[in-house]
């Protein structure tokens, strides 16, 4: 472009001078120089345009290095994340390959349980019933008691009337009855004895005193 433009420049200045040689005219002169300075001018705009554009150039070329780097700092910030990618990936399945474990170990653990509470569960009836058995033991015997008194104290004192009171009945040197009352039934010299080895001893009650 700048070439061009100066060989066209060099042209002209030739030409005019080939025209002042030839006794050129003062009309024809001065349009020649007006061309002339335009052009000048125009030349002077494109150089300028010219330097412009090689800044802008020169910027890009900057702008395009920058980016690059960029680019390049991004790639290794990839190349890192998709590491830590795969890192991250391999401990989710050991973790999940644990929680497989752990799971299954809980299922068999759960299984355990169920077993042993099975096993447990005729001792349980057991104990309850007894409990229950005690209960109504403790109710027959008592006195009406209020009715705040924790659980706690109610099955307490069980034990000791149990083992103290023992109902006794009567039973005769003749027959097949005990009887709660020693004179019932003209009874002479009756035995006293725990009903319960009276009924061990096949004594039914007697329908008069029970
Ligand atoms: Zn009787």
């Amino acid at each position: 472009m700048k070439k061009k433009l100066a060989a066209l420049f060099l042209c002209f200045l030739m030409l005019l001078l080939a025209g002042c040689g030839s006794g050129i005219k003062q009309e024809d002169y001065d349009a020649l120089k007006a061309t002339s300075d335009s052009l000048q001018s125009e030349k002077e705009m494109l150089e300028s345009e010219i330097t412009a554009l090689q800044s802008e150039h020169g910027d890009l070329l900057n702008e395009n290095t920058t980016l690059q780097s960029e680019n390049t700092g991004l790639q290794s910030e990839n190349a890192t994340l998709q590491s830590e990618n795969t890192d991250l990936q391999s401990e989710k399945k050991q973790l999940s390959a644990d929680l497989q474990t752990k799971s299954s170990e809980l299922v068999s653990v759960k299984d355990k349980y169920a077993s042993y509470k099975k096993k447990m569960k005729p001792y349980e009836k057991a104990a309850k019933s007894e409990a229950n058995q005690n209960d109504e033991k403790a109710t027959a015997k008592s006195t009406p008691e209020p009715e705040t008194s924790a659980p706690e104290t109610e099955t307490q004192p069980e034990a000791e009337p149990q083992m103290e009171y023992v109902e006794q009945v009567w039973i005769p040197n003749s027959g097949s009855k005990y009887h709660r009352d020693s004179s019932c039934s003209n009874m002479k010299s009756p035995t006293q004895v725990s009903i319960s080895e009276a009924e061990r001893m096949g004594y039914t009650p007697c329908k008069r005193c029970y």
